[in-house]
């Protein structure tokens, strides 16, 4: 099946990244059946799009017919046999709980017709096993949004052991067909079926870099904040924690513990907090106040002399060296793509890094991990050796 033949998505789940997901695709002129478990929350995620389009009339970037017409291109569902039974792609959001996952796409598999390819837009699940429990592992992948969907223009998508080429290919293809409210969606190849993929992954040893200097006193939030925010970037880490929630950090911690190195296991200060319920914006209070959920004052004179931004970027190459030695990815210059479309960053960790060299880059890498004691951010071979693939 070429993307061009796909005409009519069932779209799994119709809460925060499955009603966006629906609602990106009607726009696309495809047909969408929205499903959940009860019609209330269906309805809901109906409502949802319909507000969300509203808006964009609103502001006149979107034509009344147009928001109209998308409406009506989704129907609900409360039973996934009959929203899946004449699709040509499904995209699951359900909860991220793998059991659930996997009866999901064994009904999904016995429903949907031959040529029909099923996707999962989980963040941490195995691909590889939700295509394990099917007839069609060939046809089986990930399909990674980021929320909020209509804000948000990378797309992962992401190869199970028992993916095609050719279901990877029409995946690709369908996401470029896709247009959000910022601009065309940008879709990522990822080769392999690993912890984090590539965006969130990137994402993990700078996580763990800050969790691990507030754990140790050495540092100031709003000082570190104010130094990343002085050189052009909208949010400073400890911001961007508060933002996402504590809970999903401390989450995430916990996954990366398991699946990468125990080094990651959650901080003290990160336990206390979430299990005072201080989990940042959603709560009012975080490692910052959040008054009514407005952001954090950060006075940028505080801005920490001390601290080299460098750091941070050195940290997510060497991670992306890892990425390319597994053969996640093929280029750095697409780890890049991945890093800027994700998160709103102007460029990429590796074309910032490289005017450095990649020696001292290796070199500021291993200082980290000699002072932290953390094994995890001391260089690959790739990165010590220079041996990386711009792309
Ligand atoms: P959500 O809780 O907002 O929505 C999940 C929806 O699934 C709910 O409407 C719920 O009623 C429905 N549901 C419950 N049981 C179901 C079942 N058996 N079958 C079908 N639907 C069922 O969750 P979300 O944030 O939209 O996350 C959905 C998926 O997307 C998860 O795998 C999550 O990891 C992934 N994801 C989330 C984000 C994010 O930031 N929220 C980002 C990327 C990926």
């Amino acid at each position: 099946m070429t993307a061009e033949e796909i005409k009519k998505m069932a779209i799994i789940g119709a809460g925060d990244m499955g009603h966006g997901i629906a609602e990106i695709c009607a726009l696309a002129g495809l047909n969408v059946h929205l499903f959940d478990i009860k019609q209330e929350f269906v309805a809901r995620g109906q409502q949802r799009i319909k507000e969300s389009l509203d808006k964009q009339v609103a502001k006149q970037k979107l034509a009344g017919d147009a928001a109209a017409a998308a409406m009506g291109r989704i129907q609900g569902f409360t039973s996934l046999t009959d929203a899946v039974k004449d699709v040509d792609f499904m995209i699951e959001a359900a909860p991220e709980i793998l059991d659930l996952k996997i009866k999901i796409f064994q009904e999904a598999d016995a429903n949907a017709p031959g040529h029909a390819i099923l996707a999962s837009n989980t963040s941490n699940m195995s691909i590889t096993e939700m295509g394990a429990v099917t007839q069609r592992p060939d046809k089986v992948l990930g399909i990674h949004f980021f929320n909020p969907v209509m804000l948000m223009l990378l797309v992962e998508v992401i190869r199970g052991a028992g993916t095609s080429e050719e279901t990877m290919k029409t995946s690709y293809e369908l996401i470029q067909r896709l247009k959000n409210f910022r601009g065309a969606m940008v879709p990522v190849r990822v080769e392999k079926d690993t912890p984090g993929f590539i965006y969130n992954r990137l994402g993990a040893p700078i996580g763990l870099y800050m969790a691990e200097l507030y754990e140790k006193g050495l540092v100031i939030p709003e000082a570190l904040d104010a130094k990343v925010r002085a050189i052009g970037a909208p949010m400073g880490p400890y911001e961007i924690m508060d933002f996402t929630g504590l809970d999903v950090n401390l989450h995430g911690n916990e996954y990366f513990a398991k699946t990468l190195s125990p080094e990651f296991e959650p901080r003290t200060w990160m336990k206390k907090m979430v299990a005072e319920g201080h989990l940042g914006k959603k709560s009012g209070k975080g490692i910052y106040e959040w008054p009514q959920g407005n952001r954090p004052t950060i006075d940028m004179s505080k801005a920490d002399p001390q601290f080299d931004v460098m750091d941070i970027i050195c940290l997510q190459a060497n991670e992306g060296t890892k990425l390319l030695e597994a053969g996640v990815t093929r280029s750095a210059a697409e780890i890049d793509k991945a890093v800027i479309n994700g998160g709103g960053a102007a460029f990429g960790p590796f074309a910032l890094a490289q005017g450095m060299g990649w020696p001292k880059v290796a070199e500021q890498c291993e200082a980290i991990s000699k002072r932290l004691r953390i094994k995890w951010f001391m260089p690959t071979e790739t990165l010590r050796q220079g041996k990386i693939e711009m792309g």
